[in-house]
């Protein structure tokens, strides 16, 4: 018997779940792998493939120096480094640097929506490449890698968190340490997809905290914070400021996506 999709029947339900999961992974290794946005059949586990890879929005120079959001200037015009974006002249944000593999699209959303709630942790490693690629300088320059928290009842509902697996692919390609616990989440915070860039600095007052027995590893050290998705930069502006409040000498952000909003 089933109500709403799920096993209600009390003699087998998890276990129901659990053969059905079981099932999958056995087919997982019986059928080729499928892209992980259009399920086409690919070459390697979790890789994108081509046709999708030409609908990636990739982001890089000319960008803002602190947030990363791309300019659109004309081929011919002089571009030096340390441009920044309106918002930031007006207050820079307590990260040094925020990079991100791709704009924050419909198609990258899909990407990262399979990433983040259909189980395709098989993509990880293909999308670590991306952020491998698009941060090479930000990876160089960090002493260590930590990813954004997951708060534990979140992390038991979707049973990985998303960050932390892009942190350890980033730390096994590249050999640089990856603290995965540098930073905990202290209380639940609501999820915020439809808040403003206010509320959601409300929501997370004081839910993100510096893991008081990794301390020690922060001391002066380049932290490079990952994510998956750079929104209004409320989450990545929490985090950054309790690592400098901990002690850290200065902290960069990568990301896979970026929201690009149109200059104010
Ligand atoms: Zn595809
Ligand atoms: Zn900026």
């Amino acid at each position: 018997m089933t109500q709403g999709g799920k096993a209600i029947n009390t003699s087998g339900g998890y276990r129901d779940a659990s053969l059905s999961r079981l099932a999958g992974r056995v087919l997982d290794a019986l059928l080729p792998p499928g892209c992980p946005v259009c399920n086409a059949v690919v070459e390697g586990a979790g890789t994108i493939c081509g046709d999708c890879w030409r609908e990636i929005n990739f982001l890089g120079p000319p960008q803002c120096s602190a947030c990363g959001l791309p300019f659109e200037f004309a081929e011919n015009d002089a571009f030096s480094q340390d441009v920044l974006c309106g918002a930031c002249v007006r207050e820079r944000p307590p990260y040094e640097r925020a990079r991100a593999a791709m704009v924050y699209g419909d198609f990258s959303r899909k990407m990262i929506l399979a990433f983040k709630h259909a189980d395709r942790t098989d993509t990880a490693p293909g999308l670590g490449r991306m952020l491998v690629q698009a941060g090479s300088d930000l990876i160089a320059d960090a002493d260590l890698i930590a990813p954004v928290p997951l708060h534990w009842t979140r992390l038991f509902q979707r049973r990985y968190n998303q960050a932390a697996l892009l942190a350890g692919v980033v730390g096994r390609v590249t050999g640089k340490a990856v603290v995965q616990d540098l930073l905990v989440r202290k209380r639940k915070t609501k999820p915020q997809g439809r808040m403003g860039p206010a509320e959601r600095r409300r929501n997370l007052q004081g839910a993100i905290k510096v893991n008081a027995a990794k301390r020690d590893r922060l001391a002066s050290r380049r932290v490079l914070l990952i994510d998956d998705v750079l929104t209004t930069g409320a989450t990545a502006t929490a985090c950054a400021n309790m690592l400098l409040r901990g002690g850290a000498g200065a902290v960069d952000v990568l990301t896979l996506a970026r929201v690009v909003r149109p200059a104010i």
